[in-house]
């Protein structure tokens, strides 16, 4: 009795904060405040994170390391290893389904076909549910549970609405996704009715799902997951830490990822920003970004800009022109507004990296490159490998640098779009019926379609003999 007890330090949590990315506005708030953008100008917001300062940075490095062998499932995952860097606190109710630890490949025959002495794929892939969206679901998941909702929203057709199936699922969340009724590929959609979520079919179009995920987000019970949940880039930025362990430490020259929403590049580059402040790396990787061509809206603004002016990531325009009708096969990467363009490309400029945009001819033919290495990706991923031969070709990137790309999903997201391209059958639109834009048809380097073959054991190995080299 009357003993005073000691006032405990500030957790982790306690001392990160949600803060405004508008420089002019930056106000900051609680994580509990479910927010999604600012309330005082509209803009995103991005987890201010209490970074932990040892005195000898190694010691967080040797910690992460001894983790890998663990049984314990929060220090299995390749999010929750690395607890240290993130806004939970000790005693989280932590969503794993074990997302991360994915591998790195030399890709030998995609490093000659770009111009490299090698090159090295990191694929994201190999998650869960078969794309990088799941490092970020589970931070996001996490946060709902603590938010103590009952519901997580989104509205997606793709890798999105997947990962946030699984991972309510796995958090005892009720899972729903919004979607334009008529419009809807029940291929796209398959994981998540597997997953149990609830597919909301809404008589009207995409924007208008994304408009009532928003207003149903006011609703206390409702958690949004959408691109614009800050939450996701937190789970995201780990990858830069796992990525940096597998390359033994050794800052790679160049990272090339895909842009579709920016949410990837924007959360790669927090991380390594991140490692930098705490002394783990002592330069950034440039930091490349590919778009493809018929949804390119950051490419064309990059391409703009003065970058001496704009070097740094401070002075950046306002404003981004948006593409109004996107195109591109490339489904996952279809997006003509980004919601993270303003921290993608204050992370890019921070670092040196570029912008760019590659053809869908492009594109498939990096693919086909990719699968040759037996490693395979999603067609959004192939930009990547695109936009390095077009880096290495403009002298932004030399023969002998070393480069690591981000594939971001796996190769059985999009099987159409593999038989389309060996068959000679893939194509971008449908042509005008008045001709004034035909079908552009994609008439790949690297096809490789099914041969009919009688059934006799002669014809079989007449066949084989043909084509070997
Ligand atoms: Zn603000």
């Amino acid at each position: 009795m009357g003993q005073k007890l000691a006032k405990a330090a500030p957790s982790q949590a306690e001392k990160s904060a949600q803060r405004c990315t508008n420089f002019a506005c930056g106000s900051s708030y609680g994580l509990l405040e479910r927010i999604y953008v600012c309330p005082r100008c509209g803009e995103t917001l991005e987890i201010e994170c209490s970074l932990p300062h040892p005195s000898d940075p190694s010691t967080l490095r040797r910690s992460w390391a001894a983790k890998v062998t663990s049984k314990l499932p929060r220090d299995a995952s390749g999010v929750w290893r690395y607890h240290d860097m993130l806004p939970f606190e000790e005693n989280a109710p932590f969503v794993t389904l074990f997302e991360g630890n994915t591998p790195v490949f030399h890709a030998p025959r995609s490093a000659k076909y770009c111009g490299l002495s090698d090159l090295r794929l990191k694929h994201q892939g190999y998650n869960p549910t078969g794309s990088f969206k799941d490092t970020g679901m589970a931070a996001a998941m996490t946060q709902a549970v603590i938010a103590r909702a009952r519901t997580a929203v989104c509205a997606s057709t793709g890798n999105t609405s997947a990962s946030l199936a699984a991972y309510a699922a796995r958090a005892g969340l009720q899972a729903a996704v919004l979607l334009p009724r008529g419009q809807i590929s029940a291929g796209k959609l398959a994981q998540s009715l597997d997953y149990g979520a609830l597919v909301l079919e809404i008589d009207g179009n995409f924007d208008d799902c994304m408009r009532l995920v928003q207003e149903i987000g006011d609703d206390p019970s409702i958690y949004v997951a959408n691109s614009i949940n800050p939450f996701r880039i937190e789970g995201q930025k780990t990858v830069a830490f796992e990525m940096m362990e597998q390359v033994m430490w050794q800052v790679p020259d160049h990272v090339v990822v895909p842009g579709g929403n920016m949410g990837n590049s924007s959360a790669l580059g927090k991380g390594f920003q991140e490692l930098l402040e705490v002394g783990l790396i002592k330069r950034l990787p440039k930091l490349h970004v590919i778009q493809a061509e018929g949804a390119a809206p950051l490419a064309r603004l990059f391409a703009t800009l003065d970058r001496g002016k704009a070097a740094g990531g401070e002075n950046i325009p306002e404003t981004l022109t948006p593409v109004k009708d996107p195109q591109t096969l490339a489904t996952a990467i279809k997006i003509g507004a980004p919601v993270s363009w303003k921290k993608a490309l204050r992370a890019v400029l921070r670092s040196g990296g570029q912008i760019i945009s590659v053809s869908e001819k492009e594109i498939a033919d990096a693919k086909a490159m990719i699968g040759l290495d037996s490693i395979g990706c999603e067609p959004a991923s192939a930009t990547t490998v695109a936009g390095i031969k077009r880096l290495v070709t403009s002298g932004h990137i030399k023969h002998r640098e070393d480069v690591v790309a981000v594939l971001t999903g796996h190769a059985l997201k999009d099987t159409d779009y593999m038989i389309k391209y060996h068959s000679g059958a893939l194509s971008l639109g449908p042509a005008a019926k008045d001709g004034s834009t035909p079908s552009q048809t994609i008439s790949g380097a690297f096809q490789n379609a099914p041969e009919r073959v009688a059934a006799t054991k002669t014809a079989i190995l007449k066949c084989l003999d043909r084509h070997r080299s």
